[in-house]
């Protein structure tokens, strides 16, 4: 047995959050995989110890404000890859059929946004990757935006060559969204038609190339609670600037359509942990979070949210951007400005 095993052995005689709190809150050193799988393992009742924590540590090494961001997608449905979650994709049945957004409404829809406080705008696109089409498009929607309105332009477009991944930092997109979805290991059951190391080259590149990462994933999605810490520790070495949480929202016509609603107090918990094993990250609330935790949305932004989306999803409907400016009027959490960067 090494060290490292010793140290786990050690670990599970000194209760999680008690290390967690010397170690996380006062070091800001983020959870190991083991130590996330113990607090995904806490029962209910103590829930909300491990949520106060999550939010001191928020507090402590983010602070009080919290980024909005809108999201727009220039080009929905009629995606070629096959992820099991995604109403999208052109394999299943479902509802979504493919359609082009135009630079006007692109444009609107991102002046729109800036009115709301939000900071961030991000074009999304459902695509395996860019084709010379969707790069014109991404090019001359990211001028037009820029000379519209101050908000930083974010791009969520799928796989990456070198070549865009250039040409997207070269035009100023300032952070490049592409999920890991899930632990390494779950992967293969989500994904067919590309691998979880295509997706990291990718986010390898945005690095490189000196955009903001941002990668999070979906949970819910038949994942073991080993692989949820699995992942936690996955997103945790990536590093990234941004994590977004999706709860599987199972939709008609995919794979995972008949999946369960992830239950509340699991998806609590989980917030909780990501943010233990994330201390410096911005976590947003992402897809999925209605049908997940309903009114208990608050105690997410009480465990270690600090971002969330304004406005509609991509395919289905979020809640209006006021419920949510309200709510965090309510919490007296002030809203993130724009970075002078800018
Ligand atoms: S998640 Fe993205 S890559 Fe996967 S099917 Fe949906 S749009 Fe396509």
């Amino acid at each position: 047995m090494g060290p490292d095993r010793l140290g786990g052995v050690t670990e599970l005689l000194v209760d999680v959050l008690e290390l967690a709190r010397e170690q996380v809150l006062e070091r800001g050193v983020g959870l190991t995989e083991s130590q996330a799988l113990a607090c995904l393992q806490l029962p209910d009742d103590r829930l909300p110890e491990l949520l106060q924590l999550a939010h001191e540590v928020r507090m402590a090494w983010c602070g009080p404000e919290v980024e909005v961001e809108g999201i727009i997608s220039l080009k929905t449905g009629g995606c070629p890859e096959d992820c099991h979650f995604c109403s999208q994709s052109g394999l299943f049945p479902s509802p979504v059929r493919a359609a082009w957004l135009d630079i006007p409404s692109l444009v609107k829809a991102a002046v729109e946004t800036r009115a709301t406080g939000a900071t961030e705008f991000c074009i999304v696109a459902a695509v395996r990757g860019p084709d010379a089409r969707l790069m014109t498009q991404v090019r001359e929607g990211v001028t037009a935006i820029r000379e519209a309105v101050d908000i930083q332009v974010a791009c969520s477009l799928g796989m990456l060559t070198q070549e865009q991944v250039d040409e997207l930092a070269a035009i100023g997109v300032h952070r490049y969204n592409h999920n890991l979805e899930t632990a390494r290991s779950h992967f293969p059951n989500v994904v067919t038609t590309h691998t979880w190391e295509e997706r990291f080259d990718t986010l390898s590149m945005v690095r490189a190339a000196g955009m903001e990462v941002c990668c999070g994933g979906i949970l819910g999605m038949g994942e073991t609670l080993e692989q949820r810490a699995e992942f936690a520790a996955q997103l945790a070495a990536l590093e990234p600037d941004e994590v977004p949480l999706n709860f599987l929202n199972p939709r008609p016509g995919t794979p995972f359509g008949d999946l369960p609603v992830m239950a509340a107090n699991d998806a609590l918990r989980a917030i909780a942990t990501f943010r233990l094993a994330l201390p410096r990250t911005i976590l947003r609330f992402a897809g999925g979070r209605e049908i997940t935790l309903g009114d208990l949305a608050k105690d997410g932004m009480l465990g270690g949210i600090n971002a969330v989306i304004v406005g509609n999803y991509l395919t289905t409907l979020g809640r209006p951007a006021t419920e949510d400016l309200d709510m965090l009027q309510d919490l007296k959490m002030p809203l993130k400005g724009l970075s002078s960067s800018l």
